[in-house]
């Protein structure tokens, strides 16, 4: 695949995504507000078949609005969201979420409480044999490791093994992008440490491309391909986690990430 190599930068806010572009998300010019208060400023960003973006900053900087309008959830007021160079929301166009191959974790597990495991992660499976997707639901949920609790109903498991299920049925589909809002921060520490782990793996392994909001400037570092630190409804820098880390632009950057250890 031709895949442009190139910062968020590199990108001029005001080049709209092309066909062909090799991007699988392209969100250009993006601003936001909520009655008279402005959210997101000029934001684009862009990521590659694969990639895992984590989204940084602190509290009410726009991280969790950017997120729900990438997944539809917002409807775009300014800018355009692309998806394999497709634009599927702008100031007009509205694809509905359920068509737009995304999937989605938060950070308050929401599975459904009547649903066995194997019916949550079915669930999203919509519109094939029954059969199949009850196979591809135990198969998601052997990978998380928790193919013998599949007949278990969520308020059965921990915290943890909650937020694997929620993964395991937003993988199952074989989404485009994964959307991912502070996923384990209802989780302790050691916790919080395994399934950065194994979500990276996860992730990695389908191929996916990811984009993740934290405020934990260590769990970014060891989650992402590339970074994004936002302040203020704005994206301040991006790069490598070495980038940002080893060559902060401004005091907020070198400040924010002046602590990872
Ligand atoms: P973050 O996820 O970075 O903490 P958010 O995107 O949740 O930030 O919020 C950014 C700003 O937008 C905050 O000031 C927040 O209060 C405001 N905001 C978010 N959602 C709404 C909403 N539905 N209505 C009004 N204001 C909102
Ligand atoms: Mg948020």
């Amino acid at each position: 695949m031709n895949m442009p190599d190139l910062p968020f930068s590199a990108r001029p806010s005001s080049a709209t995504a092309r066909a062909g572009d090799g991007y699988r998300l392209a969100a250009d010019g993006l601003w936001h507000s909520f009655g008279d208060a402005g959210v997101l400023r000029d934001v684009s960003l862009s990521l590659a078949p694969g990639e895992i973006l984590c989204l940084v900053g602190p509290s009410g900087c726009g991280k969790s609005t950017l997120l729900r309008l990438l997944a539809g959830l917002e409807q775009v007021q300014r800018g355009s969201i692309a998806l394999d160079g497709e634009v599927i929301a702008d100031a007009r166009r509205h694809v509905l979420p359920e068509k737009r191959g995304v999937g989605m974790v938060f950070q308050d597990f929401a599975l459904f409480p009547h649903l066995s495991l194997v019916d949550n992660v079915a669930f999203g499976l919509a519109g094939r044999p029954a059969a199949q997707r009850r196979a591809r639901a135990l198969e998601m949920l052997a990978r998380v490791g928790l193919a013998e609790r599949a007949q278990d109903a969520p308020h059965a498991l921990s915290g943890g093994q909650q937020q694997r299920v929620a993964l395991a049925r937003a993988l199952a589909p074989q989404p485009r992008l994964m959307l991912l809002d502070e996923p384990f921060s209802n989780l302790d520490v050691r916790l919080r440490h395994h399934l950065r782990a194994e979500t990276r793996h996860l992730l990695k392994e389908g191929g996916v491309a990811s984009v993740m909001v934290t405020h934990d400037p260590d769990e970014a570092m060891f989650m992402a391909d590339r970074i994004a630190l936002m302040r203020a409804g704005r994206i301040l820098q991006a790069g490598s986690p070495a980038e940002l880390y080893r060559q902060p632009a401004t005091p907020f950057a070198a400040e924010f990430f002046g602590e990872v250890n």
